[in-house]
């Protein structure tokens, strides 16, 4: 099924404890694409951005107590357009079911997720992250394409 995304997209951002400096860093750093978007995010993390860079970030609950989950509802219903997410490869996280959960939502509804720096920076320097853009959202129920 093919799905239009508006030029602002809906954005959600979290950030495990041992990398939230350097998600605060990258929303401070790419301030003014972001002002132009919607940004959500899990509990702490988005109270941090928000805090910190003066973004309006609207918050769900912390990770750990279900943040995740929400923000993985949002996805499936088609309500978040891009997840950046800097999961913390070194730290187990009590978690860690959500997380994966997370991924795996993303993945099964094609929603652009970057997990670390490198590929937050590619995203947010790709034109259509601020352009309307047309993209696949995987039909399962009529089939897998
Ligand atoms: P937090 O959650 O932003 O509430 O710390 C992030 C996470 O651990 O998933």
């Amino acid at each position: 099924m093919e799905k239009n995304m508006d030029a602002a997209k809906r954005i959600a951002l979290i950030a495990h404890d041992q990398m939230k400096a350097s998600l605060v860093e990258w929303c401070k750093k790419n301030y003014e694409v972001l002002s132009h978007h919607f940004l959500c995010g899990t509990g702490t993390t988005a109270k941090m951005i928000a805090e910190q860079s003066g973004l309006p970030v609207k918050g769900y609950l912390s990770g750990p107590l279900g943040g995740d989950q929400q923000i993985g509802a949002k996805v499936a219903q088609g309500e978040i357009d891009i997840i950046i997410f800097f999961s913390d490869p070194l730290t187990a996280q009590p978690h860690d079911p959500d997380v994966k959960a997370l991924l795996r939502i993303a993945q099964v509804y094609n929603i652009p997720i970057a997990n670390n720096l490198a590929t937050a920076d590619y995203l947010i320097s790709s034109p259509l992250f601020s352009s309307a853009y047309t993209y696949h959202r995987p039909d399962y129920v009529r089939g897998r394409s």
